[in-house]
């Protein structure tokens, strides 16, 4: 009104800083020691790191302990039914594809009840992080064998223990049409495990890390002593696989190097038995994204759906 330029008039704002607390909620009740403290610590470092806006952010789980997850987040969540975390996150990504999608899921939400959902979800590769907590047991309630878990693991349902192969979730993730990034970490080198997710926050499609958890309440055996022997990990290296801070890479005693476009290879090394392998499997970035096919009427006004309807509707009445 006094003749000023608008850029003259305006009061320049501070831009929105996210630190770690705005991620952060109540205190995670996992039991201590549990390898889901330390996944929790890297997601929030990561949203911090890709400064997610929290209103624009949502974790999706299942059941399980791993399934508490979204409650522990300072963003928005979705604490569902089991084994269906994936139909849930894929309906949020396909109608609100402007938000930042995680799934929560453990080794029976994923590869038992949510199997069938897990493969299709895989197929769809719709753009979203998916984090597997794979302890090899059912913890939340108190030990009962899961897919994953090893011939012999004595449990609530197989005293004498367990008979049936496991699952290996890399090799069946592999195994699905239309994988696009399919990687392995554990819960006890967060530098690695870190590393692992962010690059799975940056893939444009469906990025499946599986990350090998101990639960020291009731399979305390089981990892123990390969979370303290630097020898009971492979690490696998390339370019284009996990980007890790060379000291970080150096405490590795054991490296294959892997180029993650070789899905032969990545099978192959998927098998791998006398030690744990941890790095990018496979990934491809030109896959279709079913995402990509559901934004095309987003805009449309209710005006607007409600005449395409009623033309349609019209086409098979007449
Ligand atoms: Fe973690 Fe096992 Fe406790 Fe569940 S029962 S919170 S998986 S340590």
């Amino acid at each position: 009104m006094f003749g000023l330029k608008p850029d003259l008039c305006s009061v320049p704002m501070p831009e929105t800083h996210y630190g770690v607390d705005d991620y952060a909620k109540s205190t995670a009740r996992w039991c201590p020691g549990c390898g889901g403290h330390s996944i929790l610590s890297s997601v929030q470092k990561i949203c911090k790191e890709k400064q997610y806006v929290p209103e624009k952010t949502v974790f999706v789980s299942g059941i399980g302990c791993s399934s508490r997850f979204p409650h522990y987040m300072g963003t928005y969540g979705f604490h569902g039914l089991h084994g269906r975390a994936f139909p849930v996150a894929s309906g949020i990504k396909f109608r609100r594809p402007d938000l930042n999608v995680f799934v929560i899921t453990g080794d029976g939400d994923c590869c038992s009840i949510g199997a069938g959902h897990w493969v299709h979800a895989v197929r769809y590769n719709m753009k979203m992080v998916v984090l597997l907590f794979d302890n090899s047991i059912y913890g939340l309630t108190k030990k009962q064998t899961s897919p994953t878990s090893a011939i012999g693991t004595v449990s609530n349902t197989h005293p004498k223990g367990s008979v049936l192969p496991p699952i290996n979730p890399i090799q069946t993730t592999l195994g699905i049409s239309n994988a696009s990034f399919v990687a392995q970490t554990t819960d006890w080198n967060p530098a690695h495990m870190y590393a692992t997710i962010r690059k799975a926050a940056d893939h444009p499609g469906f990025a499946f890390v599986r990350i090998v958890q101990r639960c020291p309440i009731f399979m305390k055996d089981l990892y123990a002593d390969k979370a303290a022997d630097p020898d009971s990990v492979i690490l696998l290296s390339h370019e284009n696989g996990i980007n890790l801070d060379p000291a970080i890479a150096k405490t590795f005693k054991r490296v294959i190097e892997h180029d993650p476009s070789d899905i032969h290879k990545a099978r192959e090394y998927a098998e791998l038995r006398d030690g744990i392998p941890v790095g990018l499997f496979y990934q491809n970035t030109e896959n279709p994204c079913y995402d990509d096919y559901g934004a095309h009427n987003l805009g449309m006004t209710v005006a607007e759906k409600t005449q395409a309807l009623e033309e349609l509707l019209d086409k098979y009445m007449n």
